[in-house]
């Protein structure tokens, strides 16, 4: 009887370590998997920054590329 119960308890800290490891594994490679494609993006976000094109009539400045010439004067925006 003590031993029977023994053996339960005994497989059922096993079977819970068995899981705690098996869900260490699994949520570390999952973590690692989610976090490989996220790290150029950041690195991206980071360095590479908008161009900034400006009007070199009169310093119309605007991070949008849907600007291609300055709104007051029509001259072409350039690229800084
Ligand atoms: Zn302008």
């Amino acid at each position: 009887m003590v031993s029977s119960r023994t053996a339960t308890a005994a497989v059922g800290v096993l079977a819970s370590l068995a899981v705690s490891v098996a869900a260490w594994v699994l949520f570390d490679v999952a973590v690692f998997f989610l976090a490989v494609p996220l790290v150029p993006l950041l690195f991206r976000r980071q360095t590479e920054e908008p161009p900034v094109y400006e009007c070199p009539d009169c310093g119309f400045r605007t991070r949008d590329p849907e600007f291609a010439y300055c709104p007051r004067d029509g001259s072409q925006l350039e690229e800084q």
